[in-house]
């Protein structure tokens, strides 16, 4: 027990320690995950929440399933990193913040979720606790012809879970940067996880996740 201790802490500081950034969550951005999570209302803006660095997962490291939930979900998402200081970015210039693009999970603990919005309470701790992030390999933007329009998918034990295409995105990057930038001033480094698709669902130990951005493997890890 103590050096799954260790060894979970050893990963958040690795993960975290190099990174002066926040990530940026975007929530209910695809109408079919709205569906699926019973029919919440589409929001009129981008909903979004954060999640701190030591969030962050890094590099294929391993997650380690919580003690506190025995109902982590996975999330796939388009993520874009951020590479320009901006503040009130106007949609036709958003585009210029960010050049790289990735996958990677938005790891929620549903059970603790469920129970903090049936009491109208926060649910930061269901979706921000350390390494509820993993990012994948970084790619250049400018490999895609159109960044709204790209196919995704998630393989759980090599068998396809999830799969999505940010053309039916809700907020499409540039609405959703323009739309953040009003709250938050984006500094070089900070991601922005831009919502799930349909299909979300369990992990369980021996798991392993491995994201596909077109057909590009960008994470490959396993649930510890
Ligand atoms: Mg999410």
């Amino acid at each position: 027990m103590l050096l799954v201790f260790d060894n979970k802490l050893a990963i958040v500081y690795l993960c975290s320690k190099k990174y002066d950034m926040k990530i940026i969550c975007i929530g209910k951005n695809y109408l079919k995950h709205i569906e699926e999570l019973q029919g919440h209302e589409v929001p009129e803006n981008p909903v979004f929440f954060l999640k701190p660095e030591t969030a962050r997962l890094n590099n294929n490291l391993p997650f380690y399933y919580p003690d506190f939930s025995k109902e982590i979900h996975y999330e796939t998402e388009l993520v874009v990193k951020i590479d320009k200081v901006g503040k009130y970015i106007d949609k036709a210039f958003a585009h210029r913040y960010y050049s790289e693009i990735t996958l990677g999970i938005d790891f929620t603990a549903r059970d603790l979720q469920r129970k903090a919005k049936a009491k109208g309470l926060p649910w930061t701790a269901s979706k921000s606790f350390d390494c509820s992030a993993p990012v994948g390999s970084l790619l250049a933007k400018n490999n895609y012809a159109d960044i709204n329009n790209i196919n995704f998918k998630l393989l759980k034990n090599g068998i396809e879970v999830q799969a999505g295409n940010t053309s039916d995105m809700i907020f499409d990057v540039d609405t959703i940067i323009a739309y953040v930038s009003q709250f938050f001033t984006l500094k070089t480094g900070d991601l922005i996880f831009t919502g799930t698709p349909q299909g979300v669902g369990e992990v369980q130990i021996g798991d392993r996740l491995e994201g596909f951005l077109e057909n590009e493997k960008v994470f490959d890890f396993f649930v510890k």
